[in-house]
């Protein structure tokens, strides 16, 4: 295996697969309030399709997938398309980003078909709250037994996102890192982004810079060394704190110059960046039978053509794709 690499000689190891743009939830900073337009079932990738690009690019050098969304878990079968990528013998590390509501039915059986680990969207403790910034009828308690689930399968380390937003729930931030003292929650803070095709998105922004601010009132924020992950969140932990916590800068500083991932959207697209359009069709060619050699031209393809880095601080946000479709 050679290793892929893009034209800024960036290493790129990472395919994140969006397996549905469904969800059973409508969070305020994903969806707009005025609905979505779904994709068609036929435009939807089959679990066999989705096994073939990753296998074509796990021959290129990708060895980590992570199944996202929409919510990856109303797709049905999921633990057999985990099975199935899990047979790919370079793949190493299989993950899940799910909004947890339906972990614990799940939990075991993704264990035993070969996912890793998962993370968590969790935006709040409170339950009246849950309601509001989810849009729906799911619980709050759904979720919370849906993480011990996932703990009890061995589902490890569950990692919780937490999209923090001025006046909605950042008033949250030390209840969530005061949880990371006593109990081994991994929280991940992320800055809000703009919702494509919104003019201002659901609650204010916080910089990470000014939440670390108001969490050092809890005590000092040790940086974790050796840095843990390899993805673009920098940990600290409280003194004394069996978990930790995260901060991912996606606005107030970018990680482009280490950005190591490809996205695939459940209609087929390949998109090496999450905050640009540009992407190419794999599904067309997948289905007017393209060879695997015609595939993997067409993965390196949207590699040579990864954007050195995003445009959001001057403005530009992705206007075809909003989140749930391209899985965050
Ligand atoms: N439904 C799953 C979930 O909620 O975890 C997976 C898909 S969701 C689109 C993936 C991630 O994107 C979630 O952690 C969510 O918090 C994040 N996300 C969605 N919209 C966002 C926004 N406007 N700013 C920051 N993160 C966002
Ligand atoms: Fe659904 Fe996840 Fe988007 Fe919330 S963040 S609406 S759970 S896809």
């Amino acid at each position: 295996m050679t290793g892929l690499s893009d034209s800024f000689q960036r290493p790129i190891n990472y395919l994140r697969i969006s397996v549905t743009d469904r969800c059973n939830l409508r969070c305020i900073y994903c969806m707009p309030p005025g609905g979505v337009q779904l994709m068609s079932h036929d435009d939807i990738l089959s679990y066999e399709e989705i096994y073939t690009i990753a296998r074509a690019a796990a021959e290129l050098g990708i060895d980590k997938l992570r199944l996202t969304g929409g919510e990856p878990l109303v797709r049905s079968g999921l633990p057999e398309l985990v099975e199935m990528l899990s047979r790919i013998e370079t793949i190493n590390d299989i993950s899940l980003t799910t909004n947890g509501t339906l972990l614990k039915r799940y939990a075991a059986e993704l264990k035993a078909a070969g996912l890793q680990r998962v993370n968590v969207s969790l935006d709040t403790l409170k339950a009246d709250r849950f309601e509001l910034i989810t849009r729906s009828g799911g619980s709050l308690g759904q979720v919370l037994e849906g993480i011990e689930a996932a703990r009890e399968a061995g589902l490890e380390p569950v990692k919780l996102n937490v999209v923090v937003m001025s006046g909605i729930n950042d008033d949250e931030l030390l209840d969530f890192a005061d949880k990371t003292i006593a109990e081994e929650w991994h929280v991940r803070f992320i800055e809000l982004m703009p919702l494509a095709g919104e003019a201002a998105p659901a609650g204010g922004f916080v910089s990470a810079a000014d939440m670390k601010r108001r969490l050092e009132l809890l005590g000092e924020l040790e940086p974790c060394l050796p840095s843990i992950g390899n993805g673009p969140a920098k940990y600290f932990r409280l003194a004394q704190a069996k978990g930790t916590i995260g901060f991912i800068t996606p606005v107030s500083e970018h990680f482009c110059f280490n950005c190591n991932r490809l996205r695939l959207t459940a209609d087929g697209k390949l998109r090496p960046c999450l905050l640009s359009d540009y992407e190419v069709d794999l599904k067309t060619p997948l289905r007017s039978g393209i060879s695997q050699a015609g595939l993997k031209e067409s993965i390196e393809e949207a590699v040579a053509n990864k954007p050195r880095q995003h445009q959001m601080a001057e403005g530009y946000v992705p206007r075809e794709r909003p989140f749930f479709q391209v899985g965050g």
